[in-house]
Formats: C-alpha cells, structure tokens, sequence
C-alpha cells in the first residue's frame, strides 16, 4: 500500500488532514467542562447531521457494531420479536446479533443486490395484528451490494398497517454522505460510526434515539452495561461518560460534523451523487454491471461491480494493492469472488475518483479482462465535465 494515495475501500474512509489534526490532541480531564466544550457540540453536530429537531444521540469508544448492540439491548428484551430483511453481508451480521442476544427473528429474504421490501414488511405487519413484533430493522445502505433501501417506504408501510413497532436503522454508509431524514422518516434508534461518512478513524459508534425509543428504555431487559444509555446520559449531565472517552476522537467527531454542515448537507448528498454517477458510467463504459438490481437502489456511496462468470473478482483487489498500491473492496459472503466494490464516500472529489476509476481499468486489462483502457475514465470525464461540482469553499 501507499501512504500517498486515496483509499477506495467503503470504510474506513480517507481522513482530510484538518479531522487528523483535530483528533491529534494533549490530555485533557475527560470529567471537566474542557471536555464538555466538545462533548455537546459533537452530539449537537451529529443531532444536525441526523436532520432530527429532538433525537437523543449517544455516542461510544466502540464501532458501528456496538452501535447495533446498543439499539437492541436498550430497548428490546429477550424473547422480543423483530423484522428484519437479509439483502447482504451487513444485515446478516444484525441478524446473527439478534439471534445471540435470544431475540425472536423474523427474517425477510431478500435476492443479495435487491432493496427491502417495503410491501412484504407491510404484509406481515398488517398480519401481525398482535403486535407481538417489537421492531423493525433496516439496514438503509447494504455495504455489500451497494443498494441503498428506501427507509421512508418502510415507515409508511409501518403506518399503513398501524403497527407500533420501533424502527431501527443502520446508517453506517449512509449517514453524513446520502439523505437521512431521523425525524421525517420517524426512526427510532439510527446507528453509524465514525469512519465512514464523519471521515475519521473507527473507534466511535454514533446513535440517536427517538423519544419512543428512549421510553423504551424504561422497560427493556436485555444485559446492558457498557452501552447503557441511562448511565450514558447521566454521564453527560456532568460533562462527562461513565467510563473513559475517546477525547481525541470526540474532537475529531465535533469537527467533522462542523465540515459536513459547513459545505451544507444538501451539497453534501449531490456531491457523492455525483461521484457515484461517474463510476456508474464508467462500469457501463466497461460493459460491466452492478449488484445493485435496479438503478432505483443504485447506492452513492459504494459500487459493487460484477466481473464476468468464472473470473475471480477478488484478484482486482489483491493485484491492485501489489502492484498500485490502492484499496478496493472485496465482495463479502454470498458474492465473495463475483463481484469488487469501489467505495466513494466522505473525503473524496471527482478528481480522485477519476483515479480509482483509472486503477480500476490498469487491474482488470492486467489481468486479462476485455478492458479498453480510458473507456471508464473517459464517460466519467463527460459526466463530471456535464455536471460542474458546486462551487466549494476553500478547505478547511
Ligand atoms: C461498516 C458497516 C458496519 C459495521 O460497522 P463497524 O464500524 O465495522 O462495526 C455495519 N453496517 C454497515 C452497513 C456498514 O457499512
């Protein structure tokens, strides 16, 4: 690997020289209004980032798993029944945790490369007229297939069938690079970490809660300890965690939300849109297809490219750290093999995807696929050269 390129991988993300020097930073009393000068505004940051007026966020020294963990053990208890769809690598490992904390799981199968469906939840909710499923869960970007669920369908089929289930929703690759709306599409628990869409390195999981979540809290009883929300928000009356926190990371998060709100979530979002649409070209111009079945869920933060019957996709990623010294993706589970991922979220510009994009072509003719070399790197110069970036502040 090489220190001087970017990273194509969909998380960890490369980190802007301005979130490395904010996480770079001397001791602090981590139980003194210092920390406190950070801890609120991170968690106000984030709140924005949500697009909620009221969610309560928590944040934890852990990653967006512990984010999941915390969702379930503050609000379910055992037995609970839950909803979940299985659409890839990364809603199968929800659903293994479910399975482990002795949740009752109803799951949804789904073909890997298809969004949830929101009409099947609304079938078996209207069904469930007991109410006996607790919550739904919904992982809003599969990371492994690269599609992006319509999470707004999935709250109006919940009111559709008038159903009270939570909503919990895993944001990981979602959250600070593609519209998330926590209060419009009435989420209950959402969950990401810190080295995806908020540019910095892992070590924080993120959540917010809604007021229904938080009642939920109350009566729960699944084992919760270090991710116990309660003694969490205790913490923070006092400025402060009930244990140790990540303080340099927590820096970090409260700059990193400041550069996301900076250059306006709106810009944000049309941003990795228009990144994602380049490579999408460029993957056409290849005479290759995504996973993603339908352009409708078509992700803006991670393209999962198929390579032709027979070749084996992971070959991309091996040769093109050996030989170029760049990250991409491997397929994971069920399209291990069949298919490479290009990750183009946070920290990134239509000049560096272009490289990826060039890399990309270098490996696969190197390795023998029918590949003009240029075909890709030239339909996404005609996009991105069609669609002029909004004008950008000068860096932070
Ligand atoms: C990366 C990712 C996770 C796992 O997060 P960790 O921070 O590695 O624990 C979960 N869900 C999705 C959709 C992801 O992309």
């Amino acid at each position: 690997m090489s220190f001087q390129n970017p990273v194509f991988i969909p998380g960890p993300t490369n980190i802007p020289k301005h979130l490395r020097k904010a996480c770079d930073m001397p001791t602090i009393d981590h139980r003194s209004p210092l920390f406190g000068q950070i801890l609120h505004p991170a968690r106000e940051g984030v709140r924005k980032v949500l697009q909620s007026d009221s969610a309560e966020v928590f944040i934890f020294p852990a990653t967006g798993t512990g984010g999941w963990e915390t969702a379930l053990t503050n609000t379910l208890s055992p037995g609970d029944r839950v909803l979940v769809a299985r659409n890839g690598m990364f809603s199968h490992r929800w659903i293994d945790m479910c399975q482990r904390h002795g949740l009752d799981v109803q799951i949804v199968e789904v073909p890997w490369g298809d969004g949830i469906p929101a009409d099947r939840y609304q079938d078996i909710l209207a069904a469930d007229t007991g109410h006996a499923i607790r919550a739904v869960l919904a992982t809003h970007n599969e990371t492994a297939t690269g599609v992006r669920s319509d999470i707004g369908a999935i709250r109006r089929a919940m009111d559709a069938a008038g159903h009270p289930a939570l909503l919990f929703v895993d944001g990981v690759s979602s959250i600070g690079s593609m519209e998330f709306r926590f209060d419009d599409w009435g989420v209950d628990v959402a969950v990401t970490g810190s080295q995806k869409g908020f540019m910095l390195p892992a070590g924080l999981a993120i959540t917010g809660f809604s007021a229904r979540a938080m009642a939920a809290t109350e009566t729960a009883t699944l084992t919760r300890t270090f991710f116990d929300v309660r003694d969490m928000a205790k913490g923070y009356a006092g400025n402060a965690y009930p244990y140790t926190p990540a303080v340099g990371l927590m820096s970090g998060l409260k700059e990193a939300c400041r550069m996301l709100l900076d250059e306006g979530l709106e810009n944000v979002f049309a941003r990795h849109h228009r990144i994602a649409e380049g490579v999408r070209v460029a993957v056409k111009a290849w005479g290759l297809e995504l996973c993603a079945s339908d352009p409708s869920v078509q992700s803006d933060t991670v393209s999962a490219i198929r390579t032709p019957v027979g070749f084996n996709a992971t070959d991309i990623v091996t040769h093109a750290a050996d030989r170029y010294g760049v990250a991409f993706g491997v397929g994971l589970g069920e399209v291990a093999g069949k298919v490479f991922r290009i990750g183009h979220l946070g920290s990134l510009t239509d000049v560096m995807a272009l490289s990826g994009i060039a890399t990309a072509e270098m490996c696969m003719a190197d390795l023998g696929l029918q590949i003009t070399l240029g075909s890709g790197v030239a339909a996404a110069q005609d996009y991105y050269r069609g669609h002029p970036a909004a004008p950008r502040k000068a860096a932070a």
